[in-house]
């Protein structure tokens, strides 16, 4: 059985370290990028996510993002998010490193967690670098199509990374930090295509894989479990 060979994997190579895309946030509602029915099979990303795009029409990046702001702080957690915390409460895995923007690991109770693409939490003034909660941001929107900064009256910019954009400061340099610590890197629900993330599996002395769909690493890691992040990280937790 897959998730009890998983399990014991995690309990063997310690530190374990986790790496979330967006297939573990499929399960909580939220729509993934690149599979057919994704955002980005409607939506062409250089239009409407990259930082060109914001620097040329700041009103259509936040007229996506405004739609998308709504839809995350909507979304609740799910099984998956809730047990890599309790995984984490029980002294299994080290950190969980998501290029996920949505929050869910912090709102399942995680607590070592790097965002890696930032996240929806804020909003940032590429200028004087204020930032603006996702509160204040929506409560802006409300009124007129774009934030501003409360301190100097620029365009805030969404606090997730861009296309374009590099990642946030320090955040890899976090990432590839746990991941050359761990014993075994647990990758969920992610299809590793994005750079630089897709190379921290490398980074550690080992890797298990939970994705639906191949990945371009499967080959190389110790386990691939192709099945919905949710029921396997329980049935994990159930194990352990
Ligand atoms: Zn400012």
């Amino acid at each position: 059985m897959s998730a009890a060979r998983l399990a014991a994997l995690i309990r063997e190579r310690q530190p374990c370290v986790v790496l979330t895309g967006a297939g573990i946030s499929t399960e909580s509602g939220i729509p993934d990028f690149r599979s057919p029915t994704g955002i980005w099979a409607d939506v062409d990303p250089f239009e409407v996510a990259s930082i060109d795009a914001f620097r040329r029409d700041p009103e259509r990046v936040w007229g996506f993002y405004r739609q998308r702001l709504g839809m995350l702080l909507e979304a609740e957690p799910n099984a998956g998010h809730r047990a890599l915390a309790e995984l984490e409460e029980l002294g299994l895995v080290r950190a969980v490193v998501t290029q996920n923007i949505d929050t869910l690991h912090s709102r399942a109770g995680s607590r070592e967690v790097v965002e890696v693409h930032g996240s929806i939490r804020s909003a940032v003034c590429l200028a004087c670098l204020w930032t603006e909660d996702a509160d204040g941001v929506l409560a802006q929107l409300a009124e007129q199509p774009l934030p501003l900064c409360r301190h100097c009256g620029e365009v805030l910019k969404p606090g997730v990374t861009l296309f374009g954009e590099l990642l946030p400061a320090g955040a890899l340099e976090r990432a590839t930090e746990l991941a050359r610590g761990a014993g075994l890197l647990l990758v969920v629900g992610s299809t590793l295509e994005v750079w630089p993330v897709a190379g921290l599996p490398l980074e550690a002395r080992a890797f298990a894989i939970v994705n639906r769909g191949p990945t371009a690493l499967d080959d190389s890691s110790l386990l691939k479990i192709d099945a919905a992040a949710g029921e396997t990280l329980a049935a994990v937790l159930g194990v352990l």
